[in-house]
């Protein structure tokens, strides 16, 4: 393993309180970063202190967007320890995404080694009040000071740390969800499965205008029948008609590969339901709900961990899953997967990583 260098702060800050965290407005005293060159590979691992960094306005990454993250949560268990939430999935997918944007391989297990020294040293961050965690936010960024398009020579990856409490204001509340016909996320052959800035800027747009209508997300289509039902903005979606969990498949890669999906996917099926992953339309869903099948509509991602779905809207026609209550399945996954996270329930699919030895 290579040698961490440390970079002690000079003061500490003061933590802040539980109750007001919100999400990813505060950051930890320390962060990681490592830094590419070519023919050196990756290089001069640093734990330092989090703060302002100065680059040159030329730096390829504002302008051509080459740039990728990943975001994971630590927790501390019901014993106290600090732990990480299938943290090595999260490092596999940083590579993935890395591929499809020409930006240099990380060695996982190095990464994954830093990432625990950093957490263990931050542990007292972790915040413990329902619903709280420590949201990890690894990024990896192009560095070259120079215009023109293609790839960068030299990158830095940088592992920040924030406390949050929950992602949606609304909490276990079922959010309101606009289904865009008219703006598209990702298009097959695009960036859609790579966790990079582009698909998050596309999706502004389309977001900011259902929320002045009132809506929290955006549900999107696909970009070339707006009809098939992809995923929302930081979320993957599942639908539950009759006994069967249907959530889009993965194959036109145009949908982020979620952890929580793959996750709920393996609690659901635990749980004794089927789960189709395959395509499914708009249309489905509708007449699915007016047939009343469809019982529990839900988002699943790292952030809200499970987010029920309570208002559709699509085109001129809304509905209503559950009467703005979470309903008696979406809670059971919560609780399941939030139970495995906290250390409440038996870890039995070996997804809790230990922070330290
Ligand atoms: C991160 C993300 C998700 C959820 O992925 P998790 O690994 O479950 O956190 C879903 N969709 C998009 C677009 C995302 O960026």
């Amino acid at each position: 393993m290579q040698e961490i260098k440390f970079i002690k702060a000079q003061t500490l800050k003061e933590k802040p309180d539980e109750s007001t965290l919100g999400f990813g407005k505060y950051f930890t005293d320390y962060m990681f970063t490592m830094d590419y060159t070519e023919g050196e590979g990756w290089h001069s691992p640093t734990i330092c202190p989090y703060g302002a960094v100065a680059y040159e306005p030329s730096l390829m990454v504002y302008h051509y967007g080459q740039t990728i993250f990943e975001g994971l949560k630590a927790y501390k268990n019901t014993q106290g320890k600090p732990v990480m939430f299938r943290p090595m999935e999260n490092l596999m997918r940083l590579n993935r995404s890395a591929e499809r944007v020409c930006i240099p391989q990380i060695d996982v297990d190095f990464v994954l080694y830093a990432l625990k020294k950093l957490v263990a040293l931050e542990k007292d961050w972790i915040p413990t009040s329902d619903g709280t965690s420590l949201y990890i936010r690894p990024f990896i960024m192009a560095t070259d000071a120079a215009l023109g398009v293609h790839p960068s020579h030299t990158y830095r990856l940088y592992i920040i740390l924030s406390p949050v409490g929950r992602y949606y204001k609304e909490g276990l509340k079922p959010v309101k969800i606009y289904v865009s016909d008219k703006y598209v996320r990702a298009f097959e052959g695009g960036l859609g499965a790579a966790k990079t800035a582009a698909n998050y800027a596309a999706s502004l747009y389309g977001a900011e205008e259902a929320q002045k209508k009132g809506y929290t997300q955006v549900l999107w289509l696909d970009g070339k029948h707006h009809k098939y039902v992809e995923e929302v903005g930081t979320m993957n979606i599942m639908f539950k008609i009759g006994d069967t969990v249907v959530t889009p498949a993965l194959d036109r890669g145009s949908i982020l590969p979620g952890i929580t999906r793959k996750s709920a996917i393996q609690v659901i099926r635990d749980m004794g339901y089927k789960v189709e992953e395959r395509e499914i339309t708009i249309d489905e869903v509708y007449e699915a709900f007016d047939k009343g099948l469809l019982t529990d509509v839900f988002g699943t991602g790292t952030a809200a961990v499970i987010s029920p779905v309570g208002i559709l809207t699509w085109g001129d026609r809304t509905i209503d899953i559950c009467n703005g209550e979470i309903t008696p399945f979406t809670k059971e996954l919560y609780d399941r997967i939030t139970n495995i996270q906290l250390g409440i329930d038996e870890d039995k699919f070996s997804w809790i990583e230990p922070v330290e030895e």
